[in-house]
């Protein structure tokens, strides 16, 4: 197949094997198996599975790598955001803002209290809530933002303060995506009222499974935070507060303490990777077609997803996939359009940097253990794609 020819819809409809992953957990497996053996075996040696040990030692670790005094492991990120702003007893007749533009469980959380998602719109430069526009969004309903620090890039959190003082309204981090991230002398997870973090295989810092965490400095949300995830109770059998069941399991912790040790060296090889895309645009003359991810001063970005804006977005798509080359869409739809949030009754172009966002972004192969090759192969692939297009 040449590659200076565009493909016909049926040859984009093949399936082309991958050249290689998108995300190549298995390689970084093979870089720590023997100390993640040793930690599950430990566990398993110890049949204490539920909180404990391990759990206690990965938190104060944590305390240590993000600077801040609280850490709660729980079962999820979604479930950090649901016990964040059941911490702050936030329900029926609140409002709680945060963007469209974001994994779909920011919303959910906020929802399944009862609690109204109150949308803004994105920067789009950061793909992060515009803080401009934030004011507009504020009620006397309103009890709290949830920034999302989206693809490890911290959202503009001066700004953002100084609006929520204003107002006496909590901030909750939703950090999934940017563990390790800098905003200014600052490290995520210490930047508001609460932080969620997650552990999801995909995440910088992913787990065996599900797992997430929470960060804070305000003791007296810490102690709810440790009541809610089991049941409420302070001792068994004993509720003081309506919980739930949301736990950071002994096995998760064990082989997140492992990769704990390594986070630094990963983010290290993510930004370098970044690094190495902006130059690979630059010499392959790609500026004009694709945008590459805005790093704002003061910010450390750790790139979860590197995501660009590309001109014909699904056809460059189409096209890298049929060259073996993966990517993918983060975020097709954003929330405001989802059937699950009809009933907020927000129409298109309610949000158009979001909406356009949608339409044009792109996440590229960015994992520590991608190749330079492999980054020239993707390069290579998408201007070979824009080349083949008569304008
Ligand atoms: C992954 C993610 C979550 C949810 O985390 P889970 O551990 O999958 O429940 C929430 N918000 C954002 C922005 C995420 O990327």
């Amino acid at each position: 197949m040449s590659t200076t020819t565009l493909l016909s819809e049926k040859d984009t409809l093949k399936k082309t094997p991958q050249a290689f992953p998108f995300l190549d957990l298995r390689a970084q497996f093979a870089s720590i198996r023997q100390e993640t053996i040793d930690a599950v075996t430990r566990v398993l040696e110890s049949q204490a599975f539920i909180l404990g040990e391990e759990v206690d030692s990965f938190e104060k670790e944590i305390a240590q790598f993000v600077g801040c005094q609280f850490v709660i492991g729980c079962a999820s990120g979604s479930d950090a955001l649901l016990l964040a702003l059941m911490a702050l007893g936030i329900g029926v007749g609140d409002e709680v803002v945060t963007t469209p533009f974001t994994f779909v469980a920011t919303g959910t959380a906020i929802a399944r209290l009862g609690a109204r998602p109150v949308f803004v719109d994105i920067d789009p430069e950061t793909f992060n809530i515009d803080t401009e526009a934030l004011e507009n969004a504020i009620t006397p309903r309103t009890r709290a933002i949830i920034p999302v620090h989206l693809f490890g890039l911290p959202a503009d959190m001066n700004a953002l303060k100084e609006v929520s003082a204003r107002h006496g309204l909590a901030v909750i981090e939703d950090a999934a995506q940017a563990i390790g991230a800098r905003y200014l002398d600052d490290l995520v997870g210490q930047l508001g009222t609460i932080a969620c973090f997650s552990f999801f295989p995909s995440k910088n810092l992913g787990g065996a499974g599900d797992g997430g965490m929470l960060t804070t400095n305000d003791a007296a949300y810490a102690e709810r935070l440790r009541l809610l995830r089991v049941h409420g109770n302070r001792t068994k059998y004993s509720s003081e507060l309506l919980g739930i069941n949301s736990r950071l399991d002994a096995m998760q912790a064990a082989i997140l303490r492992v990769k704990l040790r390594h986070l630094d060296d990963w983010t290290t090889a993510r930004r370098r990777n970044a690094a190495r895309y902006r130059q690979l645009f630059l010499d392959a003359g790609l500026e004009q077609k694709v945008k590459a991810p805005e790093e704002p001063a003061g910010s450390h970005h750790v790139y979860n997803q590197f995501v660009i804006r590309a001109s014909r977005r699904d056809e460059l798509q189409a096209y890298l996939r049929a060259r073996g080359i993966p990517s993918e869409i983060y975020y097709p739809n954003p929330l405001h359009l989802q059937p699950a949030f009809a009933y907020l009754g927000h129409d298109d172009g309610n949000f158009p940097q979001s909406e356009r966002a949608s339409r044009e972004v792109l996440a590229l192969p960015i994992s520590p253990e991608l190749t330079e090759e492999q980054q020239t192969m993707v390069v290579n692939a998408m201007a070979d794609y824009y080349n083949s297009c008569t304008e």
